[in-house]
């Protein structure tokens, strides 16, 4: 992923954040899915003939019409997968990917960073000073394996300590302040 989808990729979970005003962790998909009219559809619910049903390999697909919005969801999956691949969804959408025919590795690559952000915003694991993946899980709901790789990177950024620097960041971590002050560990 070059430098410029990874920045637009976290400029955009920022954005998301403030256009829904998003407080607290775990971060509450339906609200943003209510926010930008997203439907989501369990895929157990569709007939095995509908054009919208999952093929195999798929945890989840968004399917853009003239007048809806849809995110089928594998609701088989835990619910901290489920939560992946509706963030990774949210991701594709709002990154306009469901407009070009071939999705790349790299709009896969923006996507995944776009759907971690949201899952577990950088800067507010910063303020609740979570550095492990059990921490990180469990304010998250995301599962472990996705909690291990975000552990990591945490790390990184912990090394470096340049959090708050974006003007996006500084408003999105002023939204969280109220639960970042109230959190208990
Ligand atoms: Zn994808």
């Amino acid at each position: 992923m070059n430098y410029d989808g990874y920045k637009s990729a976290r400029d955009m979970s920022w954005t998301c954040f403030i256009d829904c005003g998003i407080r607290s962790l775990p971060v509450p998909l339906s609200n943003i899915c209510k926010h930008y009219g997203y439907t989501v559809i369990k895929n157990s619910t569709l007939p095995a003939d509908s054009e919208f049903t999952l093929s195999p390999n798929e945890r989840g697909r968004n399917v853009v019409t003239d007048s809806n919005t849809f995110i089928i969801v594998r609701d088989t999956d835990s619910l901290p997968t489920q939560r992946y691949s509706i963030a990774h969804e949210i991701g594709h959408i709002l990154l306009g990917h469901n407009r070009t025919e071939n999705i790349t590795r790299g709009d896969e690559d923006e996507t995944e960073r776009f759907a971690i952000d949201l899952l577990a915003p950088a800067c507010v694991l910063w303020g609740l000073d979570l550095h492990t993946p059990e921490e990180i899980s469990k304010a998250c709901n995301i599962s472990i394996t996705s909690a291990k790789i975000r552990a990591e990177r945490m790390k990184v950024l912990y090394a470096r300590g340049k959090f708050l620097s974006h003007t996006l960041e500084r408003q999105v971590y002023k939204q969280f302040e109220e639960f970042i002050k109230n959190y208990k560990k």
